[in-house]
């Protein structure tokens, strides 16, 4: 089958008026259908620039990169993905559903269809009873729900994640962790995921992509072996721990390298 992301030596070269910025230096990786991919690094490895990449927002300065077998470019048009940022990004003065339904407005969807799917998205990310109230009376946890929710209206079968849940407590964010799992099963997306937790990565990956800064790049791909199905105290086990291991190495191996 072939892969929903593919990349090959990609770079990527901003220029400032500080100099040329190498944020991606031959980056190639392959995603296949329904992964969970994770990228792991420090600020500054090119994360953003990346996932920014497959979005079609970023054009890479040389390499080859597909989604869903097309240019990024035609891959947005034809709504590849949807793209869930740190801050949940809510309309203050819609309700939950009006936010859900925004892009899909614009989008020129109908509007039973648009309130089916709002149904249907609201009850995915367990938020049934929220419809109507506004994104000020939900908690940070709820509202980065609803902007899942809001990316997956339109039924994109990838979804990218840029530290959807950095700015959360760890409570909070371990019931994400296992909320999402439940999720992605469920919908069978494939996903691209930014954190900088460790145990997030291993918790929710199919693969880990371990990168380091300057010149941003990958320094380890990890296929997991954890079974897809994961109840959250899988990360006391030897596995689990041992994959955690890796990529606090392949970490440390980086930042070796550039300081
Ligand atoms: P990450 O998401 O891993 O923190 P980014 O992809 O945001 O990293 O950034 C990678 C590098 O590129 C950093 O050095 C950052 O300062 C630089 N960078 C990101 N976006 C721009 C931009 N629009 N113009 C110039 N430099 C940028
Ligand atoms: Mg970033």
């Amino acid at each position: 089958m072939s892969p929903v992301i593919a990349a090959h030596g990609l770079n990527l070269t901003y220029e400032t008026r500080d100099g040329p910025v190498h944020a991606l230096k031959d980056v190639s990786l392959s995603v296949g259908k329904g992964e969970f991919v994770s990228f792991i690094g420090p600020s500054g490895c090119g994360k953003t620039t990346f996932l920014r990449c497959v979005a079609a927002l970023e054009q890479p300065t040389s390499g080859t990169l597909t989604v869903n077998g097309m240019e990024p470019d035609a891959a947005r048009r034809a709504r590849a993905y949807g793209y869930v940022f740190q801050a949940a990004g809510l309309y203050p003065w819609r309700t939950i559903a009006g936010n859900i339904a925004l892009p899909l407005e614009i989008m020129g969807f109908p509007k039973p269809e648009r309130a089916e799917r709002v149904a249907r998205v609201l009850k995915l990310v367990d938020l049934e009873g929220f419809a109507a109230k506004f994104p000020w009376q939900l908690s940070g946890g709820m509202q980065q729900r609803a902007s899942i929710a809001r990316a997956l209206a339109f039924d994109a079968d990838i979804l990218l994640m840029d530290e959807p849940f950095g700015a959360l407590d760890e409570i909070v964010r371990d019931r994400l962790n296992e909320e999402l799992l439940r999720l992605w099963a469920a919908t069978g997306k494939t996903a691209l995921f930014v954190t900088h937790s460790i145990p997030e990565a291993v918790y929710l990956s199919t693969k880990i992509v371990v990168m380091s800064p300057r010149p941003g790049r990958i320094t380890d791909v990890i296929d997991s072996p954890l079974p897809r199905d994961r109840p959250l105290d899988i990360r006391d086990t030897p596995e689990f721990i041992a994959i955690a291991h890796r990529v606090r190495e392949g970490l440390r191996a980086g930042h070796g390298d550039a300081d």
